[in-house]
């Protein structure tokens, strides 16, 4: 690549979260000048901040699966992946399992045939053995997702889970912000450059490509590649770059709350609880620091969803509401939990796209590449989609028609074969998607 002065770079990318972090890490690697630039103090702190960091394999689709597949080998190696000290230490991968309640109708009928064709490892437990493993959990099914308001969610369960699928190599990641600023200094450690608190108010095209980015303080830094990792403003940064109109899979800001609970007396969540996802209550759980768990919601038709027109401007307090809500729907499964006086958790945006699918691709625009609509289920993958977008892009920039002939990646860890056109802006809206946060 070119030696080059100060203000001009191979690529920009917009955006210093997760996935913005791992692209220029990967691109950095390849040889590529890259500059982060990021409106905020420092790196994750965007949405990535308030990632509930799940790392799990139970997409819908067998592309889903794949990629997610190959991500925990990233997790599993962190420290060995980035190859890079950082002063602050490096995130931990807390490999606790996952449990997917099987009911009748559930995504585990989707999921079962994928891990099979995938390979990933799994144990299928009866309600026994779910007793056996984690005793806290109560086995009962309540039909179609609803609201405490409504009388049928005080009613008797309307049946029994018939068992769970237990995946062992899935987990969270410990901090969030962390793991994107040990990817930052991964980045920085191959020659990727971070600049923080730098707006970018425009995207310059000429000659009919991109040309570069121009800051909000009137800074213009030029670059035959700018890549938009901009996360629930990736809409915005689209409209700059004149490429939302041609894309046919669009996103949208989603606001999400996460809610954080003690755990009931006598349960060590922390050490002895796992990642769930309860499709039933439509909720899933992980473990916290402090012996607290995580509630996050799976949007059930039931809840309003609150989409967000300028990300810059929404409700961030939790409701109390919502708050009702995902605890009581947890309680349910968990008899002994109380519901606090006090209402804990955050609220943060996911960048939801038409299928709930990211956009890994190219645009129209020759140069401009987008890593967008992660839909509230990337940051396992952001690694893997780091790896995959550089491969996209040096591919691409060196002649290849990614259109007509989709480009496959295949993954570093597991041989897996990621075809990347699955990703494509203009595909047809995926209709195996579970237009949830499953993916
Ligand atoms: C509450 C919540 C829970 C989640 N839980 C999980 C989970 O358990 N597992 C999972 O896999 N995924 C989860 N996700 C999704 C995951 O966190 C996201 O997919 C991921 O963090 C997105 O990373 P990103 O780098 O694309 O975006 P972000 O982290 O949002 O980064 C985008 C960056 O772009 C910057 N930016 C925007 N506009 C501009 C501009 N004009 N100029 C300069 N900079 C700009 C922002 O400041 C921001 O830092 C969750 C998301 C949320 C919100």
């Amino acid at each position: 690549m070119t030696d080059t002065p100060n203000d001009r770079y191979d690529a920009i990318i917009v955006g210093a979260g997760i996935i913005g972090a791992a692209v220029a890490f990967e691109l950095a690697k390849k040889g590529y000048s890259t500059l982060n630039l990021d409106k905020l103090p420092a790196s994750g702190y965007g949405s990535t901040s308030n990632s509930c960091a799940i790392v799990r394999a139970h997409y819908s689709t067998y592309d889903g699966v794949a990629m997610a597949y190959e991500g925990f080998s990233y997790w599993k190696d962190w420290a060995g992946y980035l190859d890079a000290e950082d002063e602050r230490g490096h995130a931990l991968y807390m490999q606790c399992g996952t449990v997917l309640f099987m009911l009748d109708g559930g995504h585990h009928e989707k999921v079962l045939p994928l891990f099979d064709q995938v390979d990933v490892p799994y144990e299928v437990w009866d309600n026994e053995t779910l007793a056996e493993r984690v005793p806290f959990f109560e086995h009962g099914t309540h039909g179609e997702p609803c609201r405490p308001e409504d009388d049928r969610f005080w009613a008797e369960p309307e049946g029994e889970l018939i068992g769970a699928l237990f995946t062992p190599d899935s987990g969270y990641v410990s901090d969030p912000q962390l793991a994107t600023h040990n990817l930052q200094r991964a980045a920085e450690a191959v020659g990727g450059e971070f600049r923080f608190n730098a707006e970018v108010a425009d995207v310059r095209r000429a000659d009919g490509r991109v040309a570069g980015v121009t800051l909000s303080d009137g800074t213009e830094i030029d670059a035959p590649i700018v890549v938009n990792v901009a996360g629930p403003h990736s809409f915005v940064i689209n409209r700059m770059a004149g490429v939302y109109e041609s894309m046919n899979i669009k996103t949208r800001a989603l606001r999400h709350e996460v809610h954080h609970v003690p755990s009931p007396a006598g349960i060590d969540y922390e050490d002895d609880g796992l990642h769930t996802s309860d499709s039933d209550l439509a909720i899933y759980v992980r473990p916290e620091s402090g012996n607290n768990i995580l509630i996050g919601s799976e949007d059930p038709a039931c809840d309003d969803q609150v989409w967000v027109d300028d990300p810059d401007d929404y409700d961030n307090v939790v409701s109390d509401a919502q708050w009702n809500a995902q605890v009581l729907r947890l309680a349910r499964r968990m008899p002994t939990l109380g519901v606090p006086n006090e209402k804990k958790g955050i609220v943060d945006l996911y960048d939801v796209s038409d299928d709930w699918i990211p956009i890994y691709d190219r645009t129209d625009l020759d140069g401009f590449y987008v890593a967008i609509g992660s839909s509230g289920n990337q940051f396992k993958n952001a690694p893997v989609a780091g790896y995959c977008m550089a491969e996209l892009i040096d591919a691409i920039e060196n002649g290849h028609d990614h259109d007509t002939d989709p480009l496959v990646v295949t993954g570093v860890y597991t041989g897996l074969e990621m075809n990347m056109g699955f990703y494509r802006r203009n595909r047809e809206i995926n209709p195996n998607s579970s237009f949830s946060v499953n993916g």
